[in-house]
């Protein structure tokens, strides 16, 4: 059975995408199997494996809303061992539609658990929001990775997705755990980042992943050519310190067991 992780804050421009993009290509990499499921209306993980959102007829919409097998949904992309759930504009209905419907926070976890024997981590990549699709990710999940930007405020709006986790814990999914807070696009050239690392580390302690992703031009461009950057630019920062994400998740992962 897979391991399976949301990628969650519901700030935009904080690293979800890339974060949930490239850990899963990174893991993939060193040889796991893993299925990206993307649950952001935007696409920008389904674009950023290289599937055309044009492309796409039946999307995680029509797992979520329509009953579909997770299954007849799924595709494979140009990194082996790694396939994508995807996701179109038509997910951004989803969020109301589903509310009158029964069982709607469980949708997603039905889903996956058909295919989670088939995938040793699946990433969720959710959308800057707490709502029902957030609900969804964080319900069907074993655990939670939180990307905090190294930026001013990075620790504002946590308690209010912290408060999210504690209500999921206690009434969907009492087995979430924090997987880790990942600090992104870190300038090292500024005292800022310094400041930052220690404030989020003072706050989580060790729930904080030793790897720290910095800003590299690299991890920005790949999504333009429709590639993780491990196929992009196996020999940028960028690669390196996901390969770095990828090997520290799965570390932790037998430590726990
Ligand atoms: P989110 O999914 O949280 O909204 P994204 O992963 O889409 O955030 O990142 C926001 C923007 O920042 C994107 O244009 C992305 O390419 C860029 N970006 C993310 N991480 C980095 C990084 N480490 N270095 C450079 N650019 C980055
Ligand atoms: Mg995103």
């Amino acid at each position: 059975m897979a391991k399976i992780i949301a990628v969650a804050n519901q700030k935009g421009g904080v690293g979800k995408t890339t974060t949930a993009v490239n850990l899963s290509a990174c893991l993939a990499y060193i040889g796991k199997k893993v299925l990206l499921v993307d649950i952001d209306p935007q696409g920008n993980a389904t674009s950023g494996v290289g599937v055309e959102k044009g492309d796409v007829d039946e999307c995680v919409y029509d797992i979520l809303v329509e009953d579909v097998e997770a299954i007849d949904v799924i595709r494979s992309t140009s990194v082996e061992r790694l396939d994508v759930l995807p996701s179109t504009i038509q997910l951004s209905g989803a969020e109301i539609e589903l509310v009158p419907t029964i069982s709607r926070e469980v949708r997603l976890k039905r889903a996956l658990s058909t295919v989670s024997d088939n995938y040793d981590y699946i990433f969720i990549d959710c959308p800057p929001s707490l709502g029902l699709l957030t609900i969804n990710a964080l319900t069907a999940s074993d655990s939670v990775l939180i990307p905090v930007q190294c930026e001013y405020y990075a620790l504002e709006g946590l308690s209010q997705l912290l408060n999210t986790v504690r209500l999921v814990q206690k009434h969907l999914n009492t087995n979430l755990e924090i997987e880790g807070v990942l600090l992104t696009m870190l300038d090292a050239r500024t005292n800022l980042g310094i400041q930052v690392i220690e404030e989020v580390k003072k706050y989580f302690r060790e729930k904080v992943f030793d790897t720290i992703i910095p800003r590299n031009v690299r991890l920005g461009e790949a999504p333009s050519h429709g590639q993780p950057i491990i196929t992009y630019d196996a020999k940028s920062r960028g690669a390196e310190v996901y390969v770095d994400l990828a090997k520290e998740v799965v570390t932790s992962g037998e430590r726990v067991r």
